[in-house]
């Protein structure tokens, strides 16, 4: 089982499931040709996709463009389903910074083909998470920076103000589908810039000056 850990502290929790939001920043769903969604686009990842900064990313050996995505992780704090606004503004009880690793060649073709992305998405280490801060000792702001450097080269550089959907309005949306329980993760869409990595590259990822992950690709 893994689980989420929190920043300063020895408090853990045990994750569920993942759910993750597509095309959630316009440059990006334009920088892949996609059309801006009217409702959150979302797909699952596995929680053993899961690894921790400073753990390894591995190339799959199916695919030849692995992507970073760099996105804002919500740690859900208990069981939410079919939540207004503010019940699901409650239901985020923590922050952290989170690679969705992607096969963008596999995936084209699942797209083409009309398939679901779990072989482009769902591999193993294809979901990269920091140390989570709790909103009980921070604030997030919603200009609040998402970096992300390749071989200390920033390639990923915007602010939370740029999602279409912003948290609440993502948690409240998802738990009109499934319920959300304590442990879930969220990963929150991607802004534009995402590129090629390959084998030897290190990925640097930034939640403003909150928290961070660092993981090579092997
Ligand atoms: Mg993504």
């Amino acid at each position: 089982m893994k689980s989420a850990r929190i920043k300063n502290s020895k408090e853990e929790y045990a994750i569920g499931k993942i759910v993750c939001v597509g095309r959630n920043y316009a440059e990006h769903a334009k920088e892949l040709g996609n059309e801006i969604p009217d409702k959150p686009v979302l797909f699952l990842k596995p929680a053993s996709a899961l690894i921790y900064s400073s753990g390894e990313i591995i190339h799959p050996e199916y695919g030849n463009e692995l992507h970073h995505e760099v996105e804002l992780v919500l740690l859900i704090g208990g069981t939410v389903r079919k939540a207004d606004k503010a019940q699901s503004e409650k239901a985020i009880i923590g922050y952290g910074v989170g690679l969705d690793m992607t096969l963008r060649d596999v995936q084209d073709g699942l797209k083409k083909k009309g398939h679901p992305w779990t072989l482009a998405k769902c591999f193993d280490t294809s979901a990269a998470i920091s140390d989570f801060v709790l909103k009980k000792d921070y604030r997030i702001k919603p200009d609040e920076k998402l970096e992300l450097k390749v071989n200390g080269v920033i390639k990923q550089n915007d602010t939370l103000k740029s999602m279409i959907f912003n948290p609440a309005e993502i948690v409240e949306y998802i738990s009109s589908i499934m319920t959300l329980e304590k442990g879930d993760l969220i990963f929150t869409g991607t802004p534009a810039g995402v590129s090629r990595v390959n084998r030897g590259d290190k990925l640097e990822a930034k939640l403003g000056e909150i928290t961070s992950l660092s993981c090579f690709i092997i």
